[in-house]
């Protein structure tokens, strides 16, 4: 429904650069996922595109046009916060209403569009209730609906299953995704949870510091993340300190070729990545296991000492004090600002 441009958006506040020169385009009918720890500047960047917050520089596109004179109420974006905000004292129906009756749509306008995303948010028969007889999701589910009911060309959404229980949040983003899809409104969707993002994304923003680390497809960020930061983000993965000289590295009696300048490298390595079984390598120790399910995460002692992560197989049935040998499979190599991916 709308494209949005971020060019060089900042905030600071006094000294501090919540979000720091950040560019990025999203695509009409996308769905992004913003994602980075706690205090990286997601908020802060949504808010801004909302209009709750004033960028200290930069510009917000929307659809080709800059909206920096124009205030939250008037802008064509619409926020879901955390707290679902409803107001306690209007029911279900009262509270979809509410900002449809500020745009002046006839009494008959106003209950099919109701009507509408009572249905799309899966809560028809709920009308005349009141907040507080609903559960948490439930009224999550009201503040999406009040939202979506105005027809925003932007939705925005501020980890808005953050204080719901796992298996509710996983049930309701699927059903935020089926709306967007239905909908196909551009959707920005704040999380510091990298299963939500991984689940829900088109893209993913991971953001650390102000800035972007990565945008990319959840495939992409998984399996080539560009930054250190990054492969230590998303997912399990082992990173490991090794000294680079003369173009390789050595790596638990393998010599790596390593095509970067000496000095400290990171070598980043995926638990189901390496090669499991005789002859892969390196005679290494079984130290922990922890039984996930459908595989087993195993710590490994490696003869020089390092500990890691690998997945095995339960048909192996490993033991805690096993001998199992490892090698490398696919890794990547981090050194400074360079990234060497290899498969
Ligand atoms: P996130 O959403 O990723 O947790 P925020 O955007 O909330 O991050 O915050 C980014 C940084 O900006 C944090 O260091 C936070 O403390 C700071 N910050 C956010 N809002 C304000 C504010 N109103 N005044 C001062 N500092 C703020």
């Amino acid at each position: 429904m709308a494209s949005l441009d971020l060019q060089d958006i900042s905030k600071r506040y006094s000294n501090l650069a919540a979000v720091d020169t950040l560019s990025l385009s999203i695509a009409d009918g996308e769905l992004v996922c913003l994602l980075g720890p706690s205090g990286s500047g997601k908020s802060t960047l949504l808010r801004m595109i909302g209009g709750f917050e004033i960028p200290s520089s930069g510009k917000i596109l929307i659809d080709g046009v800059d909206v920096a004179p124009v205030p939250p109420d008037k802008r064509p974006t619409a926020m879901v916060f955390q707290s679902h905000a409803l107001w306690t004292h209007m029911n279900v129906w009262e509270n979809i209403a509410f900002g449809l009756k500020l745009r002046k749509f006839s009494r008959d306008e106003v209950a099919a569009k109701i009507a509408r995303v009572m249905e799309l948010v899966g809560l028809t028969g709920y009308e005349k209730r009141h907040p507080s007889q609903l559960s948490g999701g439930q009224q999550q589910r009201v503040a999406i609906a009040r939202s979506i009911v105005l027809e925003p060309k932007i939705l925005l959404l501020d980890e808005p299953f953050a204080s719901l229980d796992q298996h509710l949040r996983e049930h309701l983003r699927e059903e935020v995704r089926q709306i967007q899809r239905q909908l196909g409104i551009t959707t920005i969707f704040v999380t510091h949870g990298q299963d939500e993002a991984l689940a829900l994304a088109d893209r993913i923003v991971v953001m650390s510091k102000g800035k972007i680390e990565q945008v990319g497809t959840p495939d992409e960020i998984y399996a080539r993340p560009q930054t250190e930061f990054v492969a230590g983000f998303i997912g399990v993965m082992n990173l490991v300190s090794a000294t680079v000289s003369g173009g390789s590295l050595a790596f638990a009696g393998e010599a790596l070729s390593a095509p970067v300048a000496d000095g400290l490298a990171t070598l980043a390595i995926r638990p189901e990545d390496w090669k499991v079984g005789e002859g892969a390598g390196l005679k290494a120790t079984v130290t922990r296991t922890v039984n996930l399910g459908a595989y087993v995460l195993a710590d490994v002692a490696l003869p020089d000492g390092t500990t890691v992560k690998v997945h095995l197989d339960k048909a192996r049935a490993v033991r805690e004090g096993d001998p199992i040998e490892i090698g490398i499979g696919p890794f990547a190599l981090y050194r400074d600002n360079m990234v060497i991916h290899r498969s």
